[in-house]
């Protein structure tokens, strides 16, 4: 399937590090984590559990027209929250931070309501995303130009499943 990137515990040791920073970082506040569909769900439910806090959850969902492995640059909502998230501690939980094009649609579409901060949080990031520009704050792994596949991330819907992370080699 590929060459395995992060191993299962490689992730947990490092939701649990992020976890604990959110645990300080938001000490004394009731941040909602709001899940972008579908691939950080693994990631979601691993690091909500992570923080030690009153956290409350929710979930979007975006899709970017394109082929398996492209994203062709189009984003469009396809849920939207449940949850008002005006005067809220929002923390945007993503994936994988690639061109940054997703996470610009999101933050715009999110900072119009007018929350009381909102913070990026996101699994992976390409060694090439402009992090500071896009306002990125929490990180776990940055990674080279290789698809990933695994722990939440697909190709062509397959894969989500899997424990770690591997690069997608496509066999024949
Ligand atoms: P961006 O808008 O930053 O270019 O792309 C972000 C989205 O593209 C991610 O949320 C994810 O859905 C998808 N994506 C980008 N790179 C990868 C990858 O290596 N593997 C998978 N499975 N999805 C990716």
């Amino acid at each position: 399937m590929g060459r395995v990137l992060l191993t299962e515990e490689q992730i947990a040791a490092r939701v649990a590090e992020i976890g604990a920073q959110l645990t300080a970082d938001y000490a004394g506040r009731r941040p909602l984590l709001v899940c972008v569909l579908r691939g950080a769900y693994a990631f979601m439910t691993d690091l909500a559990r992570a923080v030690d806090l009153p956290v409350e959850i929710d979930f979007i969902a975006v899709s970017s027209y394109g082929s398996a492995t492209r994203t062709s640059g189009v984003v469009r909502l396809v849920k939207d929250l449940d949850v008002e998230i005006t005067d809220r501690d929002v923390v945007l939980v993503e994936d994988i931070v690639d061109t940054g094009l997703t996470l610009r649609y999101l933050r715009r579409s999110l900072e119009a309501r007018g929350p009381a901060s909102l913070e990026v949080c996101t699994l992976l990031a390409r060694e090439s995303a402009d992090l500071d520009g896009l306002g990125v704050r929490y990180v776990g792994f940055t990674i080279p130009g290789d698809f990933v596949i695994g722990y939440g991330l697909d190709a062509a819907e397959r894969y989500r499943n899997l424990r770690y992370l591997a690069v997608y080699e496509p066999q024949d």
